[in-house]
């Protein structure tokens, strides 16, 4: 079945007593045995160990992503923590030198104590990946588009690679999502969501998972599985319902998102106030050749540009923007804007006059006034 279909039926099994259509919500936190207090079989137990509603939700995640099996979590960052503990301590792990921040701050706080080490590298040149390879290397994390800078790395390149030296590889798919690009066509072995961003698609519902492909290693999914359980760092059946809900508009969304990205960056790499637009899709991109065979009916909805001048400037731009909202995170229907190197501190690498967009699914006129207004 196509994405349009899956993201609208897989998992959405309705409710055979009542007939409804739409699931219901499972509040429960605890489910009855028989009357010998045996447990009646497929049924839940105990809802953090699962949850009719998060059952159907992971059966949707794992089949956009043309996966076997998903996790899902109370946040992005569990679901990487997830990943992380499962490498088990002393283990060493390559990161993009251009990366979600709080990526690499996972292992730099968290896990100082496990001895798990990273090493941060410009993975658009697979030679730079060979070379930080350690003994303990265990995992290749890519994530691409990168963030701010929009770097994308080539994953079957990668994935080759990693194989050579019996390495994991997982991908942070949260910002191409598998409308655009399908990790585990090209070979990784893990896929990362936070499900916060395009998946949940409206700015209000935190969450993340992590998805296997159909050959998955049965000891990582199985202690995945187990942190997730065990753990308890599980999204609520409300939040779970939600994002199936919300989920039923994915593909609607994001081609409406791409199509004004496109269309924003051409007209501001255009825009004597701007130094440079960081987007895949345009064809004077650095990237745009790898994208192109990476991605498939479009380049995303995020983007950054580089204003002429520095921090001052971009400070300046952003804060008489109207319809671009001041503010962190992405992949709400709402387009936003954000100032990368405030946001992450003195020890950013994001250049300070770096804003990221999040376009969203407002009409590309009005997005384009609206710049048009700032810059007067
Ligand atoms: N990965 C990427 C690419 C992100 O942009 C984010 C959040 O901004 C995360 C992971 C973390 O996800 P969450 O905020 O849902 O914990």
């Amino acid at each position: 079945m196509k994405i349009e279909t899956l993201a609208i039926h897989a998992g959405n099994h309705g409710d055979a007593n009542t007939g409804a259509v739409v699931s219901p919500i499972t509040l429960s936190t605890t489910f009855e045995r028989d009357s010998e207090g045996n447990l009646v079989d497929g049924r839940d137990i105990y809802t953090r160990a699962s949850n009719p509603n998060r059952r159907a939700l992971e059966q949707k995640l794992a089949a956009l992503e043309d996966g076997s099996e998903a996790i899902a979590f109370a946040s992005g960052q569990a679901a990487t923590l997830s990943v992380f503990h499962a490498l088990g301590k002393d283990s060493h792990v390559l990161l993009p030198d251009d990366i979600y921040y709080n990526t690499k701050v996972i292992i730099d706080s968290l896990y100082q104590n496990f001895g798990i080490t990273c090493t941060a590298v410009d993975m658009t040149i697979p030679k730079n990946i060979e070379e930080a390879i350690q003994t303990n290397t265990k995992l290749i994390w890519i994530e691409t588009p990168s963030n701010p800078s929009l770097k994308i790395s080539d994953i079957a390149t990668i994935v080759q690679l990693a194989k050579k030296y019996s390495i994991l590889v997982a991908c942070d798919n949260t910002w191409a999502t598998p409308y655009f690009t399908k990790p585990f066509h090209l070979g990784v072995d893990l896929v990362m969501h936070s499900t916060t961003k395009y998946f949940g698609g409206h700015s209000d519902i935190l969450g993340g998972c992590i998805i296997f492909p159909i050959n998955k290693s049965e000891t990582l999914y199985q202690s995945i599985r187990t942190f997730q359980s065990v753990g308890g760092a599980v999204p609520s059946p409300f939040d779970c319902w939600l994002l199936n809900r919300s989920l039923a508009t994915f593909a609607i969304r994001m081609p409406i998102h791409a199509q004004n990205a496109l269309k924003l960056a051409k007209f501001l790499e255009n825009h004597p106030e701007i130094e440079k637009v960081n987007y895949p899709g345009l064809s004077s991109n650095e990237f745009h050749g790898v994208a192109q065979k990476q991605m498939v009916g479009g380049f995303g909805g995020m983007m950054s540009i580089l204003v002429k001048g520095g921090e001052k400037e971009a400070l300046a731009l952003a804060s008489k923007l109207k319809l671009f909202k001041h503010a962190t995170s992405l992949g709400g229907v709402e387009s936003l804007i954000e100032h990368r190197y405030s946001v992450e501190g003195v020890h950013s690498a994001s250049p300070q006059n770096l804003l990221r967009i999040s376009v969203g699914i407002e009409h590309i006129e009005d997005l384009i006034a609206d710049f048009e207004q700032a810059f007067q």
